[in-house]
């Protein structure tokens, strides 16, 4: 079947895509961080078929998008530390896992069967504005199939070729590049499950310390599996030199290559260049990719993170 590609700013598509999604279909669509493959969070059949599409392994829990904070409370339990972050970085690229509220009719496969909820409010106005005129939390991990890089454009979406999908909301590129950060603030001291354009310092110049994913953090959050966003090539990583028969994946010109993430090393531009980048770099026939180092500090945790990922 055909898919059709309009534009998210078109608001009868955003309304055609509601009727889909509320009918128990899928809907790609374009947020901030990168394009999510959306169903009705409360539909367990639509939410089967989201697994179904990715060939995502059951266990792993999706990300529930909402448009405003008050509809987020309806669904998760608000703790302090929730509330301040909400209040910060919402709406934007953080999700916040917390207790489900009793009651809320959560399709049991969004949660993955656990009592918890992973709640975000996008940042882009358009992408909360299909949210709102659908009225229910919208379960959408990023639109590739499992273990692929995550898409950035709507081009992306249509590579992975998903058979059925009626609809790709397009926003362009992108503006950030990489997923949310993932916090947890369900009980105690608020929990980094995964890195991304909020940074850990940002985090903790609102609610204090927090404690960061160590190695059993793929039993806290089932999606941290080491091996993610794998290209085909192998990547080289920390590449102070290219070597024979390597491509390189450059930052801020250290390598001499024609791909460079950010030749003014700016680390937003970085993120939001890097799953293109490496789609771009991954032909048949390159065997390795060396990419330069990338500086650990702000949304370089993040692009490192994802780079360790696709390098298993
Ligand atoms: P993705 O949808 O691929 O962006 O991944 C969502 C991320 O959020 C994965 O790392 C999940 O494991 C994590 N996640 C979603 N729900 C929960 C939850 N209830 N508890 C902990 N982590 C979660
Ligand atoms: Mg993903």
């Amino acid at each position: 079947m055909y898919t059709h590609v309009y534009s998210i700013n078109d608001p009868m598509a955003r309304a055609e895509a509601g009727r889909v999604i509320l009918n128990g279909g899928l809907v790609a669509f374009a947020t901030e961080t990168v394009y999510g493959l959306g169903g009705d969070a409360t539909n367990e059949m639509a939410v089967a078929k989201i697994f179904a599409y990715k060939a995502r392994p059951l266990y792993n829990p999706l990300i529930s998008h909402v448009h405003d904070a008050r509809s987020a409370f309806a669904i998760g339990q608000a703790t302090s530390a929730a509330l301040a972050m909400a209040d910060v970085f919402w709406p934007g690229p953080l999700t916040l896992v917390m207790k489900l509220m009793d009651g809320f009719p959560l399709a049991c496969l969004t949660s993955a069967n656990m009592d918890t909820v992973a709640i975000r409010v996008p940042g882009d106005p358009t992408t909360r504005a299909l949210l709102s005129e659908i009225g229910r939390p919208i379960a959408a991990p990023s639109a590739n199939r499992s273990g692929r890089l995550s898409p950035t454009t709507a081009d992306h979406v249509i590579a992975e070729g998903f058979d059925g999908l009626k609809i790709i909301l397009d926003g362009g590129c992108c503006m950030l590049g990489v997923e949310s950060t993932v916090l947890d603030v369900s009980s105690g001291i608020p929990r980094l499950l995964r890195p991304g354009a909020v940074t850990q310092e940002q985090i903790e110049e609102v609610v204090g310390p927090i404690k960061l994913a160590s190695d059993n953090a793929r039993l806290l959050s089932p999606g941290m599996l080491a091996s993610h966003y794998a290209p085909i090539a192998s990547l080289r990583l920390n590449a102070t030199e290219l070597w024979d028969g390597e491509v390189g994946l450059d930052f801020a010109g250290q390598l001499g290559a024609d791909m460079d993430l950010s030749s003014l090393g700016d680390l937003l531009e970085a993120a939001s260049n890097l799953f293109a980048y490496l789609r771009t770099l991954d032909l048949p026939g390159i065997k390795t990719i060396a990419v330069a180092p990338i500086p650990r500090r702000g949304l370089g945790v993040a692009i490192n993170d994802r780079l360790q990922r696709a390098a298993v």
